[in-house]
């Protein structure tokens, strides 16, 4: 049997799973790497939990055909390398990645940006399972993007492409991001950006499951989702315009809100786009949530396999 490693490194969390080449999870593992606020490297933490999974699954670094880590920033996927980062994870900028644990472990790495993975993930055993034309947007601290165009993931020159968040949807007069930019999509069309505006009229609503909630009852809030929604549309609806794809698959947390979200975001987008756009398009929420990540990292490094 051919065994995987996949690793998917977040800004608060590392999961990790033993995976097949039939994209079986087998075994998976969970651990902080903000647990000392970052005094040890995110890198290092990864490692160690890495090591102590194998060994809790009774496994030699050699039994893995390799590593396919998914990983938070702006990744140069020719190298390895994170090669920008918008947030403030301390010391994670110009890690070495791939050079690190091939040398800790002495299997090939492939990295990938998280949301790329997300992607591939879908396409290889989720929703977008036979559909060579996708989007996938990951709606939650930002916005995460993933194109899949042709059957092949679009990731431009340095494998940084799909930075979907970035889009500046109000160039003008808009706020600024994280980015040093003004009026990205994302400062719009986020949860964070949600849950920030929602504050303003209710200081006891922290996260977008409780601004969902609260809605119902409060027209102020309700009305605000409904911009928020014409928001995320607005990006898409560009998207759609550039690439022509047959279905768009939205992750995050935020994506189980089916009524709230999903149905209406998906009318506004048909009603929006040029007529011969709309046709056969879809959007839906994607469906490998929490395991996505690994599990695109495990199919990226296997279609880097087959093309080198
Ligand atoms: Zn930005």
């Amino acid at each position: 049997m051919d065994l995987y490693l996949g690793i998917d490194i977040g800004g608060t969390a590392v999961k990790l799973g033993l995976i097949d080449s039939q994209a079986r999870l087998l075994a998976r593992h969970e651990a902080s790497v903000s647990f000392d606020a970052y005094k040890t490297p995110i890198s290092l933490t990864v490692q160690t939990a890495a090591r102590a999974f194998l060994q809790q699954e009774q496994l030699a670094p050699e039994a893995l055909c390799g590593i396919g880590v998914a990983a938070t920033g702006q990744i140069d996927s020719l190298l390895g390398v994170v090669a920008g980062t918008c947030g403030n994870l301390p010391d994670w900028e110009q890690t070495p990645l791939k050079q690190e644990l091939e040398a800790c472990f002495g299997r090939p790495v492939t990295v990938a940006n998280d949301a790329n993975c997300m992607c591939l993930g879908e396409g290889w055993v989720g929703r977008a399972v036979g559909c060579p034309n996708y989007l996938g947007l990951t709606i939650g601290t930002g916005i995460g993007g993933g194109i899949v165009s042709g059957g092949r993931l679009i990731e431009g020159a340095r494998g940084l492409g799909g930075e979907t968040g970035h889009i500046r949807t109000h160039a003008i007069t808009g706020r600024l991001c994280t980015c040093g930019g003004r009026g990205c999509w994302e400062q719009y069309a986020s949860a964070t950006a949600l849950v920030k505006q929602a504050q303003a009229l209710d200081k006891s609503l922290r996260n977008a499951r409780q601004v969902f909630a609260a809605a119902p009852a409060n027209p102020a809030l309700d009305h605000l989702l409904d911009d928020w929604i014409t928001e995320i549309a607005a990006g898409i609806v560009g998207l759609v315009h550039i690439f022509n794809p047959e279905l768009i698959l939205i992750g995050g947390g935020v994506s189980q809100q089916t009524e709230r979200l999903i149905l209406p975001l998906a009318r506004q987008v048909q009603a929006a786009v040029m007529p011969a756009f709309a046709r056969g398009l879809r959007l839906e929420a994607a469906s490998l949530r929490n395991d996505a990540g690994m599990i695109g990292a495990v199919r990226y490094f296997i279609q880097r396999q087959l093309t080198s």
